[in-house]
């Protein structure tokens, strides 16, 4: 297991999982279901993480997170059909496919 990236948001590292795992990546979403839970912890530690289980994965899943991080400044969208934030970039909704 190893930390590829660790997300803003649990949208952000969703999306970002999501994009590895279409690609047939073993990633993981860490610290998911913390966010606005436990009051304890100092804020930085409760950030949504993604991680990539198998590191044959390693290279392949880097260069999916630059494009990610590069687009991730686009204009984000929400989807008609299921009401999911989307990033500009994309022309699908990730979570439930529909068109914009
Ligand atoms: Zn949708």
């Amino acid at each position: 297991m190893k930390k590829l990236y660790i997300a803003s948001d649990i949208i952000e590292a969703r999306i970002l999982d999501s994009i590895l795992k279409s690609q047939g990546l073993s990633s993981v979403v860490r610290n998911e279901t913390l966010q606005g839970g436990i009051g304890e912890l100092p804020f930085v530690e409760i950030w949504p993480e993604v991680w990539i289980e198998n590191s044959c994965d390693w290279e392949e899943a880097e260069e999916l997170l630059e494009g990610f991080v590069q687009v991730s400044t686009d204009k984000d969208w929400i989807c008609s059909s299921c009401k999911e934030i989307n990033p500009g970039v994309f022309q699908t909704c990730w979570f439930c496919n529909a068109n914009i």
